[in-house]
This record gives C-alpha cells, sequence and structure tokens, in this order.
C-alpha cells in the first residue's frame, strides 16, 4: 500500500484561544486584514470582540455570507480585498464563512471572479493572501481541509474547489465559541463530523494516519454528541465534538468523501437540506452497503468500537438522526418517488466513484428507495 502525508496547517486548540490572536497575528508578521464573519456574529458582538483581540491588526469586516456561500458572496469580499490593499484573512463561523474566506483569500489575487475557477476551467495559481480559521461550529474540519464548497445559484450547482493554497496558515478552534450553536445546527454539524470519519476510513484512497484520525473521531461522536446536543452549555461535551470535527476534517482532507457527500448535493440544492444533515440521510445506509468492502474493514472497525457490527452502528445512527429530529424519510425530505432516478443522477458526483463499492445508477435509485 503507497501513500503520502501532508498536513500543513498550524493548530492551536482551547477554550479562551481566539483571545490570543493579537500574539498569533503579530507572531505571523499579518497586518491590515479583513474578518470574514458570519453575519450572526455582528448581531451578537462576537465580530467586534474578534476586532478588539487583533487591537486593530484586523480593518474590515465582511459578513454577506448565507448558508452554503455562494460564488457572488466569495466575489463581493473579494472585491473588498483589493480595494482595500488587504494583506490577510481570518475566518470566523462554520465552513459556509470558512469556504467563502478561503476562496476569496486566492481569488482576490486574480482579476477574475471565482466562477471561472470553480465551473470555467481556468486554473488557481499559488497566489493566496495568508489565512487565519476560527471554526465556530463542530462539523466541516474546513479549518484543516483545502477545499471550499460553493453554490452557484445561477447555474444551479453546489460543488467543491480545491487548492493546496485553501490551506489556512493557522487555525484556532476555541470550543467556547461553540456553546451558542443551536440544538439543530449541533445534530447536523455533529452528524457531518461522523460522515467525514467514516466515509475517510472507507474512502477508496484511505490511508493508516487518516484512518487513525477517524478511529479517534467516530468514538468521540458517539459519546459526546447526544450530550452537545441535550445541553449546549455541557463545555465538555462541546470541546470533546470540537476536537472530534478537527480529527475528522484531518481524516477526510486527503482521503476525501464518498457516496454520502455525493448524495448530500443534490439533496442540498435542491430539497434544502442543510449540509449535515444531507450527508446523514444516507450515512447509515451507505455503511450498511460499505460494511463488507476490502475484507469487512469497516465491519472491524465497527466492532473495535464497540459495537457488534457494523449493522448496529448503522441502527444507532438511524436512532440518533430520529431522536435528534433529522430527517430520514423520503416522505420527511420531500421527495417524492417519481423523483428518485433525477436525484440518483444528480447524486453521480466524482465523491461517488471514491466509495468502496462502486455504485450504479440502479444501485442509487434502490439506495434511495430503501429509506422510506
Ligand atoms: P454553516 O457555516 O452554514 O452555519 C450553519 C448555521 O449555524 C448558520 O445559520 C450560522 O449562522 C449558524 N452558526 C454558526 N456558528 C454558530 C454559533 N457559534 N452560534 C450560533 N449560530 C452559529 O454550517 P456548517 O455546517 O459549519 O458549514 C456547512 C458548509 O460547509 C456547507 O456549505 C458545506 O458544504 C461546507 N463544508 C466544507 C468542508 C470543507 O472542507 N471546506 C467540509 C464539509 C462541509
Amino acid at each position: 500500500m503507497n501513500w503520502d502525508y501532508i498536513q500543513p496547517v498550524k493548530i492551536s486548540f482551547g477554550t479562551g484561544k481566539i483571545e490570543d490572536l493579537f500574539d498569533i497575528l503579530s507572531d505571523l508578521n499579518l497586518k491590515n486584514g479583513i474578518l470574514v464573519s458570519d453575519p450572526i456574529f455582528k448581531e451578537n458582538g462576537l465580530a467586534y470582540k474578534v476586532l478588539d483581540y487583533s487591537k486593530g491588526l484586523i480593518t474590515t469586516i465582511f459578513s454577506n455570507i448565507t448558508p452554503n456561500p455562494t460564488v457572488d458572496s466569495v466575489d463581493e469580499c473579494a472585491d473588498i480585498i483589493r480595494k482595500n490593499n488587504i494583506n490577510f484573512v481570518v475566518a470566523l463561523g462554520g465552513g459556509s464563512s470558512l469556504d467563502c474566506a478561503k476562496a476569496a483569500a486566492s481569488s482576490a489575487k486574480t482579476p477574475y471572479s471565482i466562477v471561472e475557477f470553480h465551473s470555467g476551467g481556468r486554473k488557481l495559481g499559488n497566489e493566496h493572501l495568508p489565512l487565519i480559521a476560527i471554526p465556530t461550529t463542530s462539523g466541516t474540519g474546513s479549518e484543516v481541509t483545502m477545499v471550499a464548497v460553493l453554490s452557484d445559484p445561477k447555474k444551479g450547482i453546489k460543488a467543491p474547489i480545491g487548492s493546496p493554497n485553501f490551506y489556512p496558515a493557522m487555525a484556532i478552534i476555541d470550543p467556547a465559541l461553540t456553546v451558542t450553536v443551536p440544538k439543530k445546527v449541533t445534530a447536523g454539524t455533529g452528524l457531518d463530523v461522523l460522515s467525514h470519519a467514516l466515509e475517510g476510513f472507507w474512502s477508496k484512497n484511505h490511508q493508516p494516519i487518516c484512518d487513525a484520525c477517524a478511529f479517534h473521531a467516530i468514538g468521540l461522536v458517539f459519546k459526546y454528541l447526544l450530550r452537545a446536543y441535550n445541553d449546549g452549555t455541557d463545555i465538555e461535551a462541546r470541546e470533546k465534538m470540537c476536537e472530534a470535527s478537527l480529527m475528522a476534517g484531518l481524516a477526510f482532507g486527503l482521503p476525501k468523501t464518498t457516496g454520502s457527500h455525493a448524495c448530500s448535493f443534490p439533496l442540498t440544492s435542491k430539497y434544502h437540506i442543510p449540509h449535515g444533515e444531507a450527508c446523514a440521510f444516507t450515512l447509515d445506509a451507505f455503511l450498511r452497503i460499505n460494511k463488507n468492502a476490502e475484507g469487512g474493514r469497516v465491519n472491524d472497525l465497527c466492532k473495535k468500537l464497540g459495537f457488534k457490527d457494523a449493522e448496529e452502528m448503522a441502527d444507532k445512527i438511524l436512532a440518533m438522526k430520529k431522536e435528534m429530529g433529522l430527517k430520514s424519510t423520503l416522505e420527511e425530505a420531500g421527495i417524492n418517488e417519481n423523483d428518485i432516478v433525477e436525484l440518483a443522477k444528480l447524486s453521480q458526483h466524482p465523491n461517488m466513484l471514491n466509495n468502496p463499492v462502486d455504485m450504479s445508477l440502479d444501485d442509487i435509485v434502490d439506495l434511495y428507495k430503501s429509506l422510506k
């Protein structure tokens, strides 16, 4: 088995770490930065606190960002960066804000719209502004990946774009920032973590270092997600979910995701299901399909994690979805049986080719039909 491993992001983890921002920026010799923030933090004041922590090194805030960030938001942010001679970017928010910031930090160094790179076939060069990523959800692991997932409403697509440029220079993970995450978002993002870890593990490109991260992350999700869901102020549970999210980001970053993520893109763009919930929608079904791949290594993983077998872990995932009020049936997701073939076609994203069990169009149709 041949494999390569790289993880270039400096990581600083711990409650209160965000207060060290000035020292972190000074050590990196950064001046005149932009804060790319989820709009909610302008409302609750966290964005202005971050400006204070930077002691004047951040000069501008951009917050015109929606969940499933659009190419238009990236272009608007990149324009502000160009016009204000901004030298670095700090991203504060969930995956949506981080991904918008990652893309803008690169496209701002070109005269082009991000659309040229997202779907126009143009290749990004190496130039980009340094980025500090501060996640406020425990879900995407975007703070350690080289991917940004963007939506282009005009073309009706949501798709990832990858570049080594997108690795942040530094990730500051401060669990205290996640206590305000609403219950529904805690549920969806928590199962996004589980999807990343399981998919990284069973990916055709799996490798030992990422496997170890996946094992660690999966154990933490089963132990702490329901606790964080039931009591958002349970700081130990929040901290452990942040650890799981980070480790799961490391678990899938190189092997890449597989079937559940391939299905999540149309489930989000066509059926408006939030990202993590959309990944979880098919996760237990893919676990049942993939359990015997490569000599049963997924089944073995489930046993090592204390489950009787993969079927029991899949049952547990389904039970967690139901307990946390997430969609698990076609009816709950508003998917009409007549639309399944179209949905299955849209689910044939390149990530599906990374699934350890090959999935024909008929297989994907059968998978969706089983979600009753
Ligand atoms: P998000 O960033 O879209 O945020 C979800 C909601 O939670 C928003 O309404 C936001 O305002 C709110 N929120 C965020 N943090 C909060 C906090 N601390 N307190 C209160 N509310 C808060 O959600 P997400 O799941 O973190 O990110 C999803 C996006 O990330 C999707 O577009 C997905 O495709 C992408 N993604 C990227 C990667 C990657 O490697 N780049 C990996 C997985 C997913």
